[in-house]
């Protein structure tokens, strides 16, 4: 479970920003969550305290009961691998290929040979790329790029999911086929958090639908369609 209690965020300098204020935000496990909201509204922000990469200035991030705001530095690359993520412009590894990109972040979590040749290859079938696995990031399309992104934010088994703009260089068919497999990843019981700026997207899925406005929550939509309190 994820809890902002009373979270505050105002960056240091000469225009340091409020950039959250007073935000209670409850994530249960299992959830899958579009976070919204304008440029500028706080949802980078949230989702960097979430990592542990800000600290809040007044509040507390709890991931678990575990206060993320106090990890030291060595605590949080272990905390960090609760969470899968994925970005608008997927950071692959350029020369590596498909398969390779998959197995860099297995073998970071000590996987061993073995167990990645089994994996992989189920996983990259899962998510439409069983023929892709020697090609290169420069050979595959952007919602070809994306899967592998995904297939490599998975691989691991994450608690969490965590998607900043998943379709933001993506056509509507590809970003169908990205929240497709989002939903499926949720499904099977990963909880899902996207943030974007797609309307479409979020009208079209029904999920829960949390809008940020001046580093506030503005509205929480339930995805009975029901206001949260
Ligand atoms: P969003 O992701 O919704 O666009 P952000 O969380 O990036 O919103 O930004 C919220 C506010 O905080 C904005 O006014 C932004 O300019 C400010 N901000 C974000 N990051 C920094 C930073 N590192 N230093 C100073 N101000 C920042």
């Amino acid at each position: 479970m994820i809890e902002f209690r009373k979270v505050s965020k105002k960056y240091d300098g000469p225009n340091g920003v409020q950039a959250l204020s007073d935000l209670t935000l409850t994530i249960r496990d299992g959830e899958f969550v579009f976070i919204i909201g304008d440029s500028g509204a706080g949802k980078s922000t949230l989702i960097k305290l979430l990592m542990g990469e800000e600290k809040p200035s007044e509040g507390s991030v709890l991931v678990d009961g575990v206060n993320v705001g106090k990890m030291t530095s060595w605590q949080l690359p272990r905390y960090r691998r609760h969470f899968g993520v994925i970005f608008q412009d997927f950071r692959l590894l350029q020369d590596y290929t498909v398969y390779d990109n998959v197995a860099f972040a297995q073998r970071v979590a000590g996987a061993t040979r073995r167990g990645m040749a089994k994996r992989i290859p189920k996983l990259l079938a899962h998510v439409g790329l069983e023929d892709k696995q020697k090609s290169f990031p420069s050979q595959l399309s952007g919602g070809e790029q994306q899967r592998v992104a995904l297939a490599r934010a998975v691989v691991n088994g994450p608690q969490y999911l965590l998607a900043d703009e998943p379709t933001g260089n993506l056509d509507p068919a590809n970003s169908a086929e990205v929240m497709r497999l989002l939903e499926d990843f949720n499904r099977s019981g990963t909880t899902v958090i996207v943030v974007t700026h797609d309307v479409a997207m979020v009208n079209q899925l029904r999920k829960r639908v949390v809008t940020l406005k001046d580093g506030q929550v503005f509205t929480d939509i339930s995805e009975g369609g029901y206001q949260h309190a």
